[in-house]
């Protein structure tokens, strides 16, 4: 018969006295592995209130949120986990040229100007904040736009050009980077899309 979990945490904390004690006199070489995986569990049950603090920081909880058309309202991405540089537990996007920035199922958002190009005043990439994604997490909806002036670039689209991807409906929907000067990065347009929560393919709801 099992003993009740009551009986075994006693019996746990009666041990765990002992080893304690050791200190004054009595000799207890190792303490048991269920003592060692109890104090594991506290541990990290201390790691969790210690990120529970840390998101206290947050300007907005880290949350799994879909991109979605604006216009239309399908889905345009996987559901992502976002991640905001306000965030002080957050590191920033290691850049590399030519390499995907943000790791698949994953956003950033960026509240500084992208560090590999200069974006002048007034460019269609001229906002803040900026959401940072893997082109490779866009749904079949997203397809090249068919103003080939906005795909312009050396070894693929630069996108400084204007927002160079476009939704089924027609309505382009953000730009995508990946020539020899950019890491591979997609930045979705705010005006023609939103960010919600969930994985509808639809958003329906006003
Ligand atoms: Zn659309
Ligand atoms: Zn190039």
């Amino acid at each position: 018969m099992p003993r009740p979990a009551h009986r075994i945490a006693q019996a746990i904390s009666a041990r765990d006295s002992l080893f304690a004690s050791s200190a004054f006199g009595l000799s207890l070489s190792k303490p048991c592995p269920s003592l060692l995986h109890l104090r594991r569990k506290a541990g990290l049950r201390q790691a969790q209130a210690e990120r529970i603090r840390v998101s206290e920081f947050r300007e907005e909880p880290m949350a799994t949120r879909s991109l979605y058309c604006t216009n239309c309202r399908f889905r345009l991405s996987a559901p992502l986990i976002m991640a905001s540089g306000k965030d002080p537990a957050v590191e920033e996007p290691y850049v590399r040229i030519g390499k995907p920035l943000i790791d698949r199922g994953t956003s950033y958002k960026s509240w500084k100007p992208m560090p590999w190009l200069h974006v002048p005043p007034g460019h269609p990439l001229d906002f803040l904040p900026q959401i940072w994604m893997d082109p490779g997490d866009l749904t079949e909806r997203v397809h090249d736009s068919p103003d080939g002036e906005r795909l312009s670039g050396c070894c693929g689209p630069l996108g400084m050009n204007g927002p160079n991807k476009v939704c089924t409906c027609k309505v382009h929907v953000g730009t995508l980077q990946a020539d020899c000067c950019t890491p591979v990065v997609f930045i979705p347009d705010p005006g023609a899309t939103s960010w919600r929560e969930g994985s509808a393919d639809f958003w329906d709801y006003p």
